[in-house]
């Protein structure tokens, strides 16, 4: 009897409605994304920080499975079964040799390069979107993505048996359109941008009755990306960096990281103190780096011609918040070029062994420029999150990387083809030295 008591307690929902971010009305826990009855803003899951601090110690979370369900506390699902495909404990690894090439004393990569399922940070979102789908009685499930999240929709909806139909702008990177389709979703490659394949799913939204993890799911949905904070916490031991430098393309996550570090310490679990937020953003898309450079704020939108699609969104809808958080703690939001963004792709990969899609060269590009201008200062311990897998854009980088030295089953072709490459590494460093 105590003890069914005691379950029931442990298993209220730590969240109790949908909050207007702009003008603080409250709704009810449904499928719902902005304030229709008042001002249009965007709805945010208000929870119940008491209770949580009530809850939640450092060894309960320690005692949790190895996903982002240890952190189930802080996130707006009721069950105690959600979806758990391994989303999250990504490692953060110390980056030494990056460090040492920037002029940086002590840098972490968050590698959510080799996420689960799909080797990108959306399946944090979308672990517990479709968590919170399944719970208010969706059957079919969908999105409006740039690549990544339609590959996450799909593998996760799939180990869930949700019915799945996506959307996508026509012309992505072969990898993120095989990796959605191996799934076996309903696939629809629009003629046209993301901004414009967004704007249809909302028309899709309102027609189908479908849960858009990103549209009438999105309050949900983004509540994910506070993992991203939680856990950088966790594995620094228990405190915050002093710098973190993330990709924007709507903008959510790095809001996100920023209400996950606050929450932490709100309920207790770190100590305060302040946190620098760097942006990153393609200079082929970079309505919020465009903004903060002219002091604006607000955000004028672009449109995208880009190699780093999966944050290729010229009409951010976090813009706003994102260039606050920027401003307020001090930090700078800045774009490079798609030659960058390569040459930050081949840096990561050549220092630490972490083979990045373009939103992740995006985000070491925009570090090296940012420490080269004395906006990181080299004490500072600094995270960089990593957020896609090198494997989906391999177009990116195809013609700058190297060739393999084609050789016969030989010793002697074998050696020939080496001393050709012992003179090609000579011939590079000669020009290096000109
Ligand atoms: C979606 C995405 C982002 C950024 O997403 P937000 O819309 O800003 O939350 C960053 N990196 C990758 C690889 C993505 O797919
Ligand atoms: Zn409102």
């Amino acid at each position: 009897m105590t003890q069914s008591i005691e379950q029931a307690i442990a298993t209220k929902p730590t969240f109790s409605a949908l909050k207007c971010r702009e003008c603080g009305e409250t709704y009810d826990l449904g499928a719902k994304h902005v304030c229709e009855d008042v001002c249009f803003g965007p709805l945010e899951v208000a929870y119940d920080y008491d209770e949580i601090r009530r809850r939640v110690t450092r060894s309960s979370i320690q005692a949790g499975p190895l996903s982002i369900w240890r952190y189930k506390d802080f996130l707006p699902v009721s069950t105690d079964n959600p979806i758990d495909v391994g989303t999250g404990m990504t490692p953060l690894v110390r980056a030494n040799r990056l460090a040492r090439q920037l002029g940086l004393k002590e840098l972490y990569i968050k590698n959510d390069a080799v996420n689960m399922p799909t080797l990108s940070f959306k399946d944090r979102v979308v672990s517990v979107a479709l968590t919170r789908a399944r719970e208010l009685g969706f059957t079919t499930v969908s999105c409006a993505s740039t690549g990544n999240l339609a590959n996450s929709t799909a593998a996760i909806a799939a180990h869930a048996g949700l019915d799945c139909c996506v959307f996508i702008p026509a012309d992505l990177e072969a990898g993120k359109v095989l990796g959605t389709l191996i799934y076996n979703p309903t696939v629809m490659a629009v003629q046209g941008n993301y901004d414009q394949v967004n704007r249809l799913c909302s028309e899709v939204a309102n027609t189908q009755g479908w849960g858009f993890v990103n549209i009438n799911l999105r309050p949900y949905y983004s509540e994910g990306s506070k993992t991203l904070g939680y856990e950088v916490a966790e594995q620094l031991g228990w405190r915050l960096p002093d710098h973190i430098v993330a990709p924007l393309a709507s903008g959510s996550l790095f809001t996100k990281i920023y209400k996950g570090f606050q929450e932490f310490v709100k309920v207790g679990l770190v100590d305060d103190k302040p946190v620098r937020f760097s942006g990153a953003q393609a200079e082929g898309c970079s309505p919020i780096a465009q903004a903060f450079k002219e002091g604006r704020d607000f955000v004028t939108p672009v449109k995208p011609n880009t190699i780093a699609k999966s944050i290729a969104i010229g009409n951010p809808a976090d813009g706003i918040y994102a260039l606050d958080i920027a401003r307020k703690t001090n930090g700078n939001i800045e774009s490079v070029t798609d030659a960058e963004v390569i040459e930050g792709m081949k840096l990561l990969a050549e220092t630490e062994g972490i083979f990045t899609e373009t939103a992740g060269g995006t985000t070491i590009a925009v570090l090296k420029k940012l420490v080269e201008a004395g906006k990181i200062d080299p004490d500072e311990s600094t995270v960089v999150y990593i957020t896609g897998n090198g494997l989906k854009t391999q177009e990116a980088v195809q013609g700058y990387i190297g060739e393999p030295f084609t050789i016969e089953p030989k010793l002697d072709s074998f050696e020939r083809a080496l001393e050709r490459s012992r003179t090609l590494d000579r011939l590079e460093w000669q020009q290096v030295l000109v």
